[in-house]
């Protein structure tokens, strides 16, 4: 079965959405066979164990870590898919548990993926701690990383949908970085790596994303885990998942993050990459934080009757409300360009009519409070 074959059977049930839970993850656990090590590698804050899974027997020895930021899940979900494929008799299964050790921790930040926050339930940006190692999560990944000695270290996050992939039109439907060992950004053996190693996924998600994979930005802050992993001479690759249109379960993207890994996995083991250049790495375009949400055209009389027409730009602010994440639609900008772009066009047909006329009131509202649409309900447009 080829990766593409591979992406399209293997789907773990356990897992699905947006909202992804440590408990989700206790089904795929179960039906894992022996070759798989489960672990507990440290208790979060407020007491749920922080588990691992290991399979595999191979020198190589891979370390991946996902919802570090507990709302970030669907790197999480990719790796599910990962473990189930791992699970099955297929051939290239097979090889890459001949070839590596792979110790994946599924979900690094439970309380935050519980809360959906980013945050720890102390408050904390783990991605801010790995110098301080306050926090209990934190620690737990650097006794891991001090102890499994990995050769590769890849550190699993999502990205907001305000990302595009360059210049161009399209959302950045993943992102990449070998993120930057010190304050020069130079390039090491190390970097150099996981730049070229990056190459080799946008060059195969390209043939399904074409001009939608992005690159982060690599500002250096040594309290960045990947970062610091960098610095410890361990080449470590950021992935940011992103938004596909109209994905915002990210399912789409779930599929093309676990086609990264299986192309990595392949491309660790082949070793052609070597030969791989920097500039093809920098070709693949910065992201640029141009889109929004959803842009309503033509609205007229938003906050006072006066027949002008109105540029309404709209976020989505993700709300946890009985473990279902809601997308609130929330008002960003009024009639603000700045090259910005939309996920979603509204023409607005119909009058809305806003209780509050003074216009920097209304950002940051929630849009459905703030307007009175009248015949109209904003979920009715936005399905349009
Ligand atoms: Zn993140």
């Amino acid at each position: 079965m080829n990766i593409d074959k591979i992406c399209a059977v293997y789907k773990s049930p356990w897992v699905y959405g947006r909202y992804v839970v440590s408990e989700d993850l206790e089904g795929l656990y179960k039906e894992l066979s022996v070759d798989f090590k489960l672990e507990t590698q440290g208790i979060s804050v407020e007491g749920r164990a922080i588990k691992s899974v290991q399979v595999g027997r191979g020198s190589t020895r891979v370390l991946m870590w996902s919802q570090m930021h507990g709302n970030e899940s669907t790197t999480t979900k990719a790796v599910a898919d990962l473990l189930c494929f791992l699970n099955s008799n297929e051939a290239m299964a097979q090889s890459f548990k001949s070839q590596f050790t792979l110790l994946i921790i599924p979900i690094l930040n439970p309380d935050g993926a519980e809360n959906y926050t980013r945050v720890n339930a102390n408050e904390v940006d783990l991605n801010r701690d790995s110098i301080n190692l306050s926090q209990p999560e934190s620690r737990c990944l650097r006794n891991v990383f001090d102890q499994f000695r990995p050769h590769y270290a890849f550190n699993l996050h999502d990205q907001r949908t305000i990302f595009a992939a360059g210049k161009t039109k399209n959302p950045a439907t993943i992102s990449f970085l070998a993120p930057s060992y010190n304050e020069a950004r130079e390039v090491n053996a190390c970097r150099l790596e996981a730049m070229q190693l990056i190459v080799t996924m946008n060059k195969e998600l390209q043939k399904y994303l074409p001009n939608s994979i992005g690159r982060f930005d690599d500002g250096f802050n040594l309290n960045c885990i990947g970062d610091y992993f960098q610095s410890r001479g361990v080449p470590t690759i950021l992935f940011e998942a992103g938004h596909f249109p109209r994905d915002y379960e990210r399912e789409v993207t779930r599929s093309e993050v676990f086609r990264a890994l299986l192309t990595i996995l392949t491309n660790i083991n082949s070793k052609d990459f070597k030969n791989i250049r920097i500039n093809d790495y920098l070709a693949i375009p910065e992201n640029e934080k141009s889109f929004r949400d959803v842009l309503f055209t033509n609205v007229q009389s938003i906050y006072t009757d006066s027949g002008k027409k109105d540029r309404v730009w709209v976020q989505y602010k993700e709300v946890l409300i009985d473990k279902i994440i809601n997308f609130a639609p929330t008002i960003v900008a009024i009639n603000i360009e700045e090259g910005l772009q939309a996920h979603l066009v509204v023409d607005v047909p119909v009058k809305w009519k806003v209780s509050e006329p003074d216009i920097n009131e209304l950002i940051d509202g929630n849009l459905l409070e703030l307007i009175d649409l009248g015949q109209l309900s904003v979920n009715e447009l936005l399905k349009k």
